[in-house]
């Protein structure tokens, strides 16, 4: 669906009667929990707010380079948990070509999302109405009679229930904050990040993760000639995705209701609990990479049969090996959990070779004017951050532009975002487990200052990264919004009226 059409809201008040659920945020987890709440036939209104002007898109999908790519073969990418096959079938009508391990393009799979919430919007329902407005909420503050979400034109919505799914479109984590030359320091999410760059001089973009490899391939595209430079701290680029032959693909969807798993399941050869500290559990996935390996078997098996465990094992830990856990291990972990595209991983490589990308590992000690209009990149080598001696100067990067692809921060106290501080200010919020995302219920309902669940706000996708750790990619937003929409009806209608789905219907 497109809102190029729809007009910003009016400062009216969307009535309570039946129970409002307004969800920020149409990207994959708000449009995903909309499709849920129509397919379920929940007695709502939805009322779906986004301020770009496509739904389903969001950071990831909003790109017209088909060279992005899934990084989850299509087999994994369905939007409904209990029926595995449904966009490599849709996907087949598009590219006759497409089978459940192809990795396909992110453009396309934002046009899948839209068209699965357009045919829920298209079945007759007797109770659930859909409405979609185009804009920016900056603040969700409940009340008395309902909760009120103002919007940056000075529009108002109320509703019952708000779930909120601002994904990872908070600020950009930065870092370092100093005072840096203007035009020559770019984020890469932000619109025209990579237009209008001087041709033949070097870039040097910060963070070495999926994002820096979608700038990567774009400027590839785009014909850049000049050298690419991707710093961090670790110089860890994601690891490949092996091709995926369709039938170990299908194998790999895990059948109706499962979550994506290896075709060998890490538990099923497990007896015993897991550890339950940092050190002691990265010893243990090293010795299942080990026997996995002895036993002909990739380490992604280990990787992927994980999965499913990820999300009980970290609740499981002790918050100081949590702790220790995000700080020490969890870049490896990510490295080798989100994979890039065979297709993609092959590209990088040889853009390497070639010394066209320059991948280092360093701290960026600074980032200041350089000569016509660009910036220098001071950062100190990795090698050269440990160890009894100071080690030599600083090395320095004079680029044309720096982009910075350190992706969203985790941090949502920090972000800026005004209606997270809002939330925070008045305790309806807090921070997650490690100041992670938002603090969350097993259901997704926010934990405010009082350590209370709220009856009236829910968060869903990468917001709950606190408490789940893993709660960013599709085959677990899927499994939130369809459970949400299990509970949310039956929540608003209790607060409401007292009064339970079963009887409302
Ligand atoms: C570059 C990239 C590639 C990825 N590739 C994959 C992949 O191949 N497979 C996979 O499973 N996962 C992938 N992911 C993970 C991704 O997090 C999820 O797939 C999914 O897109 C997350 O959707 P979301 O709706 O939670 O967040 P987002 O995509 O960030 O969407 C949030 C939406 O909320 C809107 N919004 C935010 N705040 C407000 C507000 N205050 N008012 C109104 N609207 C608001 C934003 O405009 C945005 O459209 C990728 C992520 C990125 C960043």
């Amino acid at each position: 669906m497109s809102l190029e059409n729809f007009p910003t809201f009016p400062a009216a008040r969307i009535g309570l009667e039946p129970p409002t659920v307004a969800i920020v945020g149409g990207g994959a987890s708000g449009l995903l929990t909309a499709a849920q709440l129509l397919r379920h036939r929940a007695p709502v209104r939805i009322v779906l707010v986004e301020e770009r002007p496509r739904l389903g898109r969001g950071v990831a999908y909003d790109t017209t380079c088909d060279a992005h790519l899934l990084n989850v073969p299509a087999a994994g990418m369905s939007a409904y948990p209990d029926d595995p096959g449904h966009f490599t079938h849709w996907a087949r009508t598009r590219r006759p070509e497409a089978h459940a391990g192809s990795f396909l393009p992110r453009r396309l799979y934002g046009e899948y999302l839209e068209w699965c919430l357009d045919q829920e919007i298209g079945e007759p329902r007797r109770r659930t109405t859909f409405t979609a407005v185009r804009g920016r909420v900056t603040g969700v503050a409940p009340a008395p009679d309902g909760v009120r979400l103002d919007l940056a034109d000075g529009g108002t919505v109320w509703a019952d229930t708000v779930v909120l799914a601002l994904g990872n479109s908070a600020a950009p984590a930065r870092e370092p904050a100093a005072a840096e030359p203007g035009g020559a320091v770019r984020d890469a999410w932000q619109a025209g990040a990579l237009e209008n760059l001087p041709p033949g001089r070097p870039v040097a973009l910060v963070g070495t993760g999926l994002t820096a490899v979608d700038v990567i391939v774009s400027l590839d595209e785009a014909g850049f000639g000049g050298k690419i430079h991707a710093v961090s701290r670790r110089g860890l680029l994601p690891r490949a995705h092996q091709p995926v032959p369709p039938a170990v693909a299908l194998l790999l969807t895990g059948g109706p209701g499962q979550p994506t798993s290896a075709p060998t399941s890490l538990s099923d050869e497990r007896d015993g609990a897991w550890p339950r500290t940092a050190r002691a559990l990265v010893a243990t996935l090293r010795a299942e990479v080990d026997r996995a390996a002895a036993a002909g078997r990739d380490w992604r098996t280990v990787v992927d049969g994980l999965r499913p465990h990820t999300q009980a094992l970290w609740a499981s830990l002790p918050e100081p090996e949590r702790a220790r856990l995000h700080r020490h291990a969890l870049r490896y972990w990510e490295v080798h959990r989100h994979r890039m595209a065979p297709e993609i991983a092959e590209r990088v490589d040889a853009l390497r070779r070639s010394g066209r990308v320059e991948i280092i590992a360093g701290r960026v000690v600074s980032i200041t004017p350089g000569l016509d209009g660009g910036a220098d990149l001071a950062l100190r080598p990795r090698r050269r951050m440990t160890g009894s001696s100071p080690g030599p100067a600083d090395v320095v990067i004079e680029a044309a532009t720096v982009i910075r692809c350190t992706g969203p921060t985790e941090r949502l106290a920090s972000a800026g975002d005004p209606l997270l501080d809002g939330l925070f200010r008045r305790g309806d919020a807090r921070p997650g487990p490690l100041g992670l995302g938002l603090d969350v219920d097993r259901d997704g309902r926010l934990v405010g200052e009082g350590g209370r669940p709220s009856d009236t706000l829910w968060a869903v996708g990468p917001l709950r990264r606190g408490a789940l750790l893993e709660t960013t990619s599709v085959p677990e937003i899927r499994e939130q919004a369809a459970a949400l929409a299990r509970v949310l009806p039956d929540s608003v209608l209790a607060a409401q009226s007292g009064s339970t789905l079963e009887e409302a219907l």
